[in-house]
């Protein structure tokens, strides 16, 4: 067992990888949403990092689609978790954590992807009338791009600036009800079974402000800080699959008279796939440990990010290899990973950030 689990994590994996083959075909996301809630929702609703770490990998081998909607109902509802008023969390957190209302995180905008603080979505309080919440009514003028879940989102949160003349520090965070004025979303389509949109705000009345002005940038960092090992574990899930796949396939498929896994070239790649998986499992499950410990885990979360996402690219590309065309066919789980993988790099930072980050905390440091 891995060492970073206890018993019920094993559990956990066994009672996952049970809902994930039930769910394997399922593409309607609130359907998937609701059954996710049902089976696995206490475990969003503890944000235990081990634990959605657990699901995450066992969802991520068999549905790519399932594992993107169970990390967003986290992702959407941990800044109102972290910041938001008790009558807040009641309103949007628990019914996430239950799969009665989707969720989504809107940070990226089309001139500010890596570089968060130059977001230009402005907030602006308007006396004119209150919402409940922060207390706070505010509008919002801008433009997000890349947005996980837009258009099936129920409740959006939004980082916007409150102070364009602050930077990062001019942030605030707020959360949008999906059928406020001024709000619309343009459908955006991927390499891979992910739903998508870009968002636009005119005069878009937030429903409420999250912690304080300028609190924004802090509240999304703390959120993917908690979320990145996340991706890392989704990441092992695809890889752990490829592998799977690829022993099936080498002992099977035979050329020159031998099996495919009799030549010492498959046998290298084979050993290369399982100790890189096993490498970055360990480093997925120590950053989530030390999330659950309390620990501020930033270098620990960027590794594992950093290590398991490029780790599962290289292993979905080399089981493809050795699947030769068959690998290529469309509706195969190879072909799925393959999509599938990329966009991982990519997400919640991309890996020169992630390198960034780990850079950054090595100079602080200085060990
Ligand atoms: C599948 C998917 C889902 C997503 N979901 C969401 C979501 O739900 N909410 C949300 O807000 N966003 C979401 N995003 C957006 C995502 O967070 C951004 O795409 C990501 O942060 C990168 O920004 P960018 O695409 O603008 O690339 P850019 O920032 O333009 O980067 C382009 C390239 O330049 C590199 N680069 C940038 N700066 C540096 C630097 N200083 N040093 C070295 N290299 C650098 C990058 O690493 C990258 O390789 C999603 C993206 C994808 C692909």
């Amino acid at each position: 067992m891995n060492p970073f689990w206890q018993e019920r994590h094993q559990r956990l994996r066994e009672q996952t990888e049970a809902v994930a083959r039930a769910i394997e075909h399922e593409h309607d996301p609130p359907k998937i949403v609701r059954i996710l809630g049902q089976e696995l929702g206490q475990h969003l609703e503890r944000g235990e990092v081990t634990s959605l770490c657990v699901i995450r990998e066992a969802l991520a081998e068999r549905t790519a689609l399932a594992d993107t909607l169970f990390a967003m109902q986290g992702l959407g509802s941990q800044p109102i978790r972290l910041a938001g008023s008790e009558e807040l969390k009641q309103r949007y957190v628990m019914p996430a954590a239950l799969g009665r209302k989707l969720a989504a995180f809107a940070l990226t905008e089309p001139e500010a992807g890596s570089d968060v603080a130059s977001l230009r979505t402005l907030a602006r309080r308007d006396t004119s009338g209150g919402h409940g919440g922060g207390g706070d009514s505010y509008v919002l003028d801008g433009e997000k791009t890349f947005i996980s879940n837009a258009g099936l989102a129920d409740f959006y949160v939004v980082f916007a600036k409150t102070d364009a003349s602050a930077g990062g520090k001019g942030i605030s965070a707020f959360v949008v009800d999906r059928d406020a004025p001024g709000l619309t979303f343009e459908p955006q389509t991927l390499i891979a079974d992910h739903p998508m949109g870009a968002l636009t705000f005119e005069r878009c009345r937030a429903a409420a402000r999250l912690g304080a002005e300028g609190d924004g940038l802090k509240i999304a960092l703390g959120t993917l800080d908690r979320f990145r090992p996340t991706v890392g574990a989704a990441a092992c899930g695809m890889a752990r699959r490829a592998l799977a796949e690829t022993l099936v396939r080498v002992r099977t498929r035979v050329q020159f008279g031998k099996s495919l896994a009799e030549f010492q070239g498959t046998q290298f790649a084979l050993a290369d796939m399982a100790t890189e998986l096993d490498a970055a499992r360990l480093l997925v499950y120590r950053a989530a440990a030390a999330c659950d410990r309390g620990e501020r885990a930033t270098l620990e979360a960027a590794m594992a990010k950093l290590y398991a996402t490029e780790m599962a690219q290289r292993v979905v590309d080399q089981a493809l290899q050795l699947h030769g065309g068959a690998g290529l066919l469309a509706g195969t789980p190879t072909e799925r990973l393959y999509r599938d993988v990329r966009a991982l790099r990519i997400y919640e930072g991309t890996s020169e950030i992630q390198r960034i980050v780990i850079a950054r905390e090595l100079l602080r440091s200085g060990t």
